[in-house]
């Protein structure tokens, strides 16, 4: 008869407790945000998205609650739990609530500053539970190790090479059949053991075997103020690019000049509309929102408000920039057609393709402004008003 477990009873316990920061940061580094999104969200997100994690519960430090609050907002979470003094004390602390909410069978322990974890390595540790007590995802070590003799930063001359052979790195998450990782922490609280670092310790402590499953390299811990770089590096090579496109159309009304592409150019007539009626800055508005899929242009700042009425249409651009960093996006890249017979585009394009480049706070190389006519055909042709047409390409992380 197979000895698995139903899924239904599979909980996972993310320990959030501990007080490590960011550089500079007012909050413990599992809250700061990575990729405009909170760290321990990340991981949160993709046990709830799967399939057989019945249940996520976060232990945090008692002075947390209002960050944990805020970060995992609108996530379906069981209440959160207050940790201990240590990583051990609040893991434990965890597993006795989840003793008291009854019904877990397995539990998966993962550290918040992991935010890396993925289906792959949760699905090679709940099959490695069917028949062993607890496994661990784990790398081998390829790098020579060796250990400095005197802590000044030069290694001895001879010795103290240290064998890699058989060593491994042990990550998170840690799988076990939860009754038996609840009754190893509590045979080491009583045996008063409280140095044990990770839970594969634990376990083992009790006579236990833990099996080694492949671990993944992008499961980083976010630990040092440099992990952050390589954690944004690594959520960019699991990005995804996307392309929008916008399309704008103004007309003619009396005046003497018109905005285009953020810049002020004389002319014998002006373009009318709500706002300055930058028919340029609209298209790449609605790029960029399309990019995004966020609606358009008329969505986020309404006609019919007269709080628009005259505003500098820069103003367009900048939130749809804002709402791509919201996202833990980046724009790559931007072009734009006007289509008019007149004013003349090509003067006044390297300072177009600068105003762009500075409201979006890219290089000028990734912003291109150009112009062409319809030979005087159509409405543009007729010098009735002009059109603009704009591609934005935008990089998204991984949702
Ligand atoms: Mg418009």
């Amino acid at each position: 008869m197979s000895n698995q477990i139903t899924p239904s009873h599979t909980v996972v316990l993310v320990v959030a407790a501990g007080r490590g920061s960011r550089s500079g940061a007012d909050r413990p580094k599992q809250y700061c945000m990575l990729g405009g999104k909170p760290l321990v969200r990340r991981s949160l997100e993709a046990f709830l998205r799967h399939p057989a994690v019945s249940a996520v519960r976060v232990v945090i430090h008692a002075d947390d609650e209002a960050a944990y609050r805020e970060a995992t907002a609108g996530l379906s979470l069981g209440e959160p739990i207050i940790g201990g003094a240590t990583r051990q004390e609040s893991v434990r602390l965890g597993l006795e609530a989840l003793a008291a909410a009854g019904d877990a069978q397995r539990v998966l322990v993962h550290d918040a500053a992991r935010p890396f974890v993925n289906h792959a390595m949760i699905n090679r540790l709940l099959a490695a539970l069917d028949v062993m007590p607890g496994a661990t995802p784990a790398l081998p070590v390829v790098d020579t190790l060796c250990r400095e003799s005197a802590n000044d930063g030069t290694l001895p001359l001879q010795g103290d090479a240290v064998a890699r052979d058989g060593l491994w790195r042990v990550q998170t998450p840690q799988a076990f059949r939860f009754e038996t990782l609840l009754a190893a922490h509590r045979a080491a609280l009583a045996q008063g053991n409280d140095s044990f670092t990770d839970d594969t310790g634990v376990l083992r402590a009790q006579g236990h075997s833990v099996v080694l499953v492949q671990g993944d390299e992008r499961n980083m811990k976010v630990t040092l103020p440099e992990d952050w770089q390589r954690a944004g590096e690594i959520l960019m090579s699991i990005s995804s690019i996307r392309t929008g496109l916008g399309y704008d159309v103004h007309r003619f009304a009396e005046g003497d000049h018109v905005w285009l592409c953020g810049v002020k150019v004389p002319h014998t007539q002006t373009l009318a509309g709500h706002s300055d009626a930058d028919v340029g800055l609209h298209a790449l508005t609605d790029a960029i929102l399309g990019a995004i899929a966020e609606g358009d242009i008329g969505q986020h700042f309404p006609p019919s408000e007269p709080q628009w009425k005259g505003a500098p249409s820069w103003m367009f651009l900048d939130h749809a920039r804002a709402l791509v960093e919201a996202k833990g996006g980046v724009i790559e890249h931007v072009d734009v057609t006007l289509v008019c017979e007149r004013p003349k585009v090509g003067p006044h394009r390297p300072a177009m393709t600068a105003r762009i480049a500075e409201i979006l706070r890219l290089t000028p190389a990734r912003v291109s402004v150009k112009a062409t006519t319809t030979e005087r055909l159509g409405f543009t042709g007729r010098e009735e008003g002009i059109a603009a047409q704009a591609v934005a390409t935008v990089r998204l992380p991984a949702e």
